[in-house]
């Protein structure tokens, strides 16, 4: 998720707290309590090594997913079935299962809502007057109808035997109906554009909670502060829309032949071998598509811990090939409206997105899904796997930055599968980090400035502040641009360049990436 820090705020805060610190606070490090012999608080386990790797006996779920969804962009209602494949590789066996409904967070009484002050919040659906939340249809075990309850975001379903541990699967059904709200807590939503509206899609179906040997089931409810932890699998999604819509969405299009024409596959061959930007369509051909009826849009990701979309009649798309490190390529798309064109904004989102990517994959760890698509909506900025959302108004730096820091979480947390809804910091803290360089490196430093830590130092140190480690639905929703972001990502930048060195440190921070790639590190 993006965290925008006013230039202007900033300055005046760093100010005022630099100067309170200096007259008020001594320093509170302790070198005893920094240096004590077990400041470990768990040494290792079996599956969790002291060393920091996986242990010998790791484990970890799996949640395969295949969705069906079609959308009535009159209504902007999404109607669906999730069929879901869940195997329980843990060594307990299970006699219920958990599963997140992240939708319910825009029902009217839901603890989300409860929690949103008079003074208004970046959570929720900013006050949006409509019938949120998910109609369950039905849900099904082994084709069979099966008990469930649901309690705000989550949803429990008891097991007619229990699901045995090692290698049990299980096959559930589910149909469900919602509402899309304008504004769905800055991640999902619906924007309008003067060529219609854009669908951004996001929570959208319902998906297993994640159960592992560090906390069991992970039930905790989205109440929109903190974000998600999700299992891997393999997802397939067909959406049918309008036939005058495009769609784009995490992953593979399966079925280009049918859903574009002859003219647009032509100049997909042409992207899928230019470093330059390519369009696909154009702003003159938006509204010559007359079609009327559906048309169903085939994607497929692997190796996923989630699936988002995006629909509009109104996009304009355009691509360029993304260069790989092993020789392997992949590919740089957009989709913006009319009113986002242009070389000073989204223009420049392909070169944008191809470079994050290359970047990222040269430096730390190969992109692994074949394409990286940066879609206009209302979000502030948003990620998802393969594909963000940006907003639509977003123009050079500030579109670099956001563009930049959204497929920056391609490695956090989606490469790396931390705990979002507990430990923001090892995606945001790490993902602010790897920007840092990532727009140094960008275009000979074209948006590069770098940041004074010293004059930042007594404001982000300030003792106002909850410790990082509690996680963002327990803080002041003011403290978490510098609890998850700034804070860790200026601690991880202090360790590579003043103490550790740019080499060791780089090493051990591609170790860590590498062991715990699509594997759930903990703190
Ligand atoms: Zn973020």
């Amino acid at each position: 998720m993006n965290f925008k820090f006013p230039t202007i705020i900033s300055t005046v805060a760093v100010m005022l707290f630099t100067n309170s610190v200096y007259a008020q606070e001594a320093p509170k490090y302790d070198y005893v309590e920094a240096f004590k012999p077990f400041f470990y608080s768990q040494t290792g386990t079996e599956t969790r090594s002291a060393s920091g790797q996986p242990g010998h006996a790791y484990w970890q779920n799996s949640a395969d997913y295949n969705l069906n969804v079609s959308l009535n962009d009159v209504k902007n209602e999404i109607t669906g079935t999730a069929e879901i494949t869940y195997t329980n590789n843990s060594p307990d066996k299970m006699s219920f299962l958990w599963l997140q409904l992240d939708q319910n967070l825009f029902e009217k009484d839901s603890r989300g809502n409860a929690l949103v002050p008079l003074s208004g919040s970046r959570n929720g659906a900013k006050g949006e007057a409509f019938d949120g939340g998910y109609k369950i249809k039905s849900v099904k075990y082994d084709g069979k109808d099966v008990k469930y309850t649901i309690t705000d975001t989550r949803m429990q379903i008891d097991l007619p035997q229990e699901l045995r541990a090692k290698g049990g699967v299980a096959k559930i059904k589910i149909e469900y109906t919602f509402l899309s709200p304008q504004y769905g807590s800055d991640r999902m939503g619906i924007q309008d554009t003067k060529n219609g509206k854009i669908f951004t899609i996001a929570q959208w179906y319902p998906r297993m909670c994640v159960y592992d040997d560090v906390l069991g089931w992970n039930t905790m409810p989205y109440l929109g502060a903190s974000e998600f932890y999700l299992e891997y699998g393999n997802i397939t999604a067909n959406i049918t829309v309008p036939s005058n819509h495009y769609v784009v969405a995490s992953g593979e299009l399966l079925n280009e032949k049918q859903v574009y024409s002859k003219e647009e596959n032509n100049r997909w061959s042409q992207a899928r071998n230019s470093d330059k930007t390519v369009m696909i369509r154009q702003e003159s051909e938006i509204g010559k598509n007359n079609a009327s009826g559906t048309k169903t849009w085939k994607f497929k990701i692997n190796q996923t811990r989630d699936f988002a979309w995006a629909s509009s009649p109104a996009f304009i798309v355009d691509a360029a090939k993304i260069n790989l490190p092993s020789g392997k390529k992949s590919l740089a798309i957009s989709a913006y409206p009319a009113e986002s064109a242009g070389e000073k904004a989204w223009g420049r989102s392909t070169e944008y997105t191809k470079a994050a990517i290359e970047h990222y994959s040269g430096k730390w760890y190969q992109y692994t899904y074949p394409a990286a698509t940066n879609v206009a909506g209302n979000e502030g900025g948003m990620e998802y796997p393969g594909i963000v959302f940006c907003h639509m108004d977003s123009k050079g730096e500030e579109l670099w930055g956001v563009t930049d820091h959204e497929f920056g979480h391609n490695w956090f947390p989606m490469i790396v599968g931390s705990n979002e809804r507990l430990f923001a910091w090892m995606d945001e803290g790490f993902n602010t980090f790897i920007n840092e360089l990532s727009t140094e490196a960008f275009n000979k430093g074209e948006y590069y400035s770098k940041k004074n830590i010293a004059q930042m130092g007594g404001y982000i140190m300030n003792s106002s502040f909850e410790p990082i480690m509690v996680g963002p639905d327990n803080m002041k929703e003011n403290s978490i641009g510098v609890l998850a972001y700034y804070k860790p990502g200026m601690g991880l930048g202090i360790l590579r360049e003043s103490i550790l060195g740019p080499e060791k440190f780089d090493k051990a921070f591609r170790t860590y990436i590498d062991r715990w790639a699509f594997k759930h590190p903990t703190p």
